[in-house]
């Protein structure tokens, strides 16, 4: 099993941030549903995409350390490590934002990996080069490909539905909120992180 896995929205949980610094910033009114779909979709209705644009560089940027982990996903990867498991983090990333400040998005994305003890033996103890932040969308499917993954877990569907994509890979959506709930996909989907280590490890298995 060689696992591969998204980071933005998929192991990293916005959707409390956006909210948050949509309202440091002003950007809206206090009863815009608190999610990151919530503020998008109250932007973009008052034709605010720049601003919406650049609330993303703002948060992807300079305040990841305000993102969480989705729960259970810091376990899953330690199960990996731990078990021997072949696991690889691959997203597209740009290096800056689209509009606004120029943040180094990769370090920004890095750096919370490592606050969150990715790469720290005593936490997880993921090697920094199992971490693959391609700058395009055709990179990141044939990074897919060169690191020849069992199976790839991604938030979104159409990343999955992809012509590219590689066939070998078996593909599994994240879908925290149900927002594909009775759509009709090609793929399985997955709510949590613990029913991922089910369906990807198995049961754990207990010391002693
Ligand atoms: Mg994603």
């Amino acid at each position: 099993m060689r696992i591969g896995i998204d980071f933005d929205n998929t192991i990293v949980r916005y959707d409390d941030v956006f909210y948050a610094a949509a309202r440091e910033l002003d950007l809206i009114p206090a009863e815009v549903v608190p999610t990151k779909a919530g503020v998008r979709n109250h932007l973009r209705a008052i034709d605010r995409e720049d601003d919406w644009t650049r609330l993303q560089g703002y948060i992807y940027g300079a305040r990841m350390e305000l993102a969480e982990p989705f729960p259970g996903v810091l376990d899953f990867f330690r199960r990996c490590v731990a078990e021997g498991v072949d696991v690889c983090i691959v997203s597209h990333k740009t290096r800056t934002p689209y509009l606004g400040e120029a943040y180094d998005l990769h370090a920004a994305a890095r750096g919370w990996l490592e606050a969150q003890g990715f790469f720290d033996p005593g936490a997880i103890g993921l090697a920094p080069e199992r971490v693959f932040f391609e700058l395009t969308k055709d990179a990141k499917l044939a990074r897919i490909g060169a690191e020849t993954r069992t199976v790839f877990v991604d938030d979104l569907p159409e990343f999955l539905a992809e012509p590219a994509f590689p066939a070998r890979t078996a593909r599994i959506l994240f879908d925290p909120n149900g927002a594909h709930d009775g759509d009709d996909l090609p793929f399985e989907r997955a709510a949590t992180w613990t029913a991922l280590a089910g369906r990807l490890l198995g049961a754990p298995v207990h010391a002693g």
